[in-house]
């Protein structure tokens, strides 16, 4: 547990539309951001009118902003027009001000004055310096928000944070000698540090744990006021960030892109069912060296986060067993490894793909042994495939668009390799009525560009006994409609992303993982 507060930014055009905005921010937040410079310019009087009838009863207090556009707001303003603003006569909460109206004396009513800094193009050269140029205002928060396009610069703003803290505890561990030292009359600054962008989100899941005074949120998805931002209800109740402290253990998925990774609201749901001090993060890694490097190896970091694994996914899977002291045996075979465990500061990695889509298919089918299985794909998830079939004595042929790309798969394990080819109008050419069981492991049908395209119609696959699609996103995929309608048994690709989630669980953890409770999880956030 924290103190930290979850702030919900509000942003609409109108006065009436920002009011049942606020009424819906309530539910989540512990103070409520008014973008004011959200509203169309005759509405601004009539919001601060609707405020005042609202007036005090409201428990939660609001941080007004009105911010011009090049510092992050909504519409172009003039100096005149926000020193005009802020000398309206209308405070009512907390003021959160740029540098260059911070100083004027008309903002003295408020109840806590922000100054705020933003930097939409990156991390300045400079940051250190902004960070006292702030902390010289005397206001009671300051606020640095930069935008990081990769990890390593997302940890420049972290590390104001761990230098707040310090700076703050002289403070108070100076307050014995108060009389006698000039030093011990400043009083402590409260810091809110954002990193935005995909690479900053671990800092808006891990900053109250760290000291820092608030995180934004979004009021529900698609309402984001900055990039990065996260919905309230996920950073309360998928992350718990309030509930997180410097002890909490840290989970997460490396790769690139992580954004639409359901693997969080799997494992999430897991550590909450456990009770477990422990969060799972999104990790936007494009250089994976650096993560390494800067984040996980002791010898080298550049922070102290309490990290215990992690899941690696996309473009990593391959690259990352550099990085390892320990490989097991099921990741050297498939020569991918999905699964870092942090043990006394040494890496072992695992691969969890191939039991994570065996089981589901052996509940299903049954004895593998000497069963006809066709797999359409040769990429990375193949390969787990192929490993954990053949394991199981199953005769496997691979079908690959590319019999170039896919022969290094199929000599390494010594499978038949045909190609897989359509006719002009798209039907795929291949019939595979002759085999027992059929595999998709490309990304036809997922989401996106491919979302109306099936590897197989309902009557080339008629005589198969079942087919198993690895697209989980969406939830039923244009092929299995066409299993459905063909009346063969379907497995989708949520069974496999839950199975291989439950086994990382287990090798983190040493417990068994609620997997009914994560699979369900995850489709709730594809639903
Ligand atoms: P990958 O390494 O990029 O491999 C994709 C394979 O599909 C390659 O062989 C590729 O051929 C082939 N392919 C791509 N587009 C195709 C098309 N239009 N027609 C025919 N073949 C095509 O990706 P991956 O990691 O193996 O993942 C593949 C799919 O499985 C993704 O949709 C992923 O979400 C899903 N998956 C699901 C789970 C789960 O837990 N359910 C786990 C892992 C993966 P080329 O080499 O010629 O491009």
């Amino acid at each position: 547990m924290n103190n930290g507060k979850i702030c919900v930014s509000v942003c609409a055009e109108t006065a009436e539309e920002f009011i049942k905005n606020i009424k819906r921010a309530e539910e989540f937040a512990d103070v409520i951001e008014l973008r004011f410079d959200c509203l169309e310019s005759n509405q601004i009087d009539i919001l601060f009118a609707k405020l005042r009838q609202l007036g005090r009863m409201n428990k939660i207090p609001f941080i007004v902003t009105f911010r011009a556009k090049e510092q992050g707001g909504k519409r172009k303003l003039t100096k005149e027009q926000r020193d005009n603003f802020w000398n309206s006569g209308n405070e009512i909460g907390w003021a959160d001000l740029e540098e260059d109206v911070v100083e004027d004396s008309f903002s003295r009513l408020w109840d806590k004055k922000i100054c705020s800094y933003h930097n939409f193009n990156g991390v300045p050269e400079n940051l250190e310096k902004i960070y006292k140029r702030l902390r010289a205002t005397k206001v009671d928060i300051i606020k640095i928000a930069v935008q990081a396009d990769d990890i390593k610069s997302s940890i420049a703003v972290w590390k104001l944070l761990e230098q707040s803290k310090r700076e703050n505890k002289d403070i108070t561990d100076s307050l014995a000698v108060w009389k006698l030292s000039e030093h011990a009359r400043q009083r402590s600054i409260e810091i809110i540090p954002i990193t935005m962008g995909e690479a900053g989100k671990w800092t808006r899941i891990l900053g109250l744990a760290h000291g820092a005074f608030m995180t934004y949120a979004a009021l529900e998805a698609g309402k984001e006021t900055a990039s990065g931002q996260f919905s309230a209800r996920d950073l309360i109740e998928t992350y718990r960030v309030k509930e997180l402290d410097e002890q909490t253990e840290i989970y997460g998925i490396v790769g690139n892109p992580v954004t639409h990774s359901l693997s969080p609201f799997m494992h999430n749901a897991a550590y909450k069912i456990h009770n477990l001090n422990a969060v799972y993060i999104p990790f936007e890694v494009k250089n994976l060296d650096e993560f390494i490097k800067k984040f996980i190896r002791k010898e080298t970091r550049e922070i102290e986060l309490n990290f215990k694994g992690f899941s690696v996914t996309i473009p990593h899977k391959q690259s990352i067993i550099k990085h390892l002291d320990f490989i097991d045996e099921t990741a050297q075979a498939i020569g991918a490894v999905n699964t870092v465990k942090i043990v006394d500061g040494k890496l072992y990695g695992y691969n969890t793909d191939a039991q994570g889509f065996i089981e589901p298919l052996k509940n299903s089918y049954g004895d593998l042994r000497e069963a006809k299985v066709a797999i359409l794909g040769a990429g990375g998830a193949a390969r787990a495939c192929v490993y954990a079939l053949k394991k199981e004595g199953a005769k496997v042929v691979i079908f690959a668009r590319s019999i170039k790309k896919a022969k290094s798969l199929a000599s390494e394990f010594q499978i038949q390799l045909k190609e897989f080819s359509k006719t002009e109008n798209q039907k795929p050419k291949t019939d595979f009525n002759n085999f027992d069981v059929f595999v998709n492991t490309t990304p036809l049908g997922m989401k996106g560009k491919l979302e109306n395209e099936t590897p197989m119609l309902a009557g080339q696959i008629k005589n198969v006994k079942l087919v198993y699609d690895l697209v989980y996103n969406p939830f039923e995929t244009q092929f299995l409609k066409e299993a459905k309608s063909g009346g063969v048994p379907a497995i989708g690709g949520l069974a496999m992303l839950a199975a291989q989630g439950a086994a990382q669980f287990k090798l983190w953890t040493g417990e068994d993982a609620p997997i009914k409770e994560m699979s369900a999880a995850a489709l709730r956030k594809l639903s």
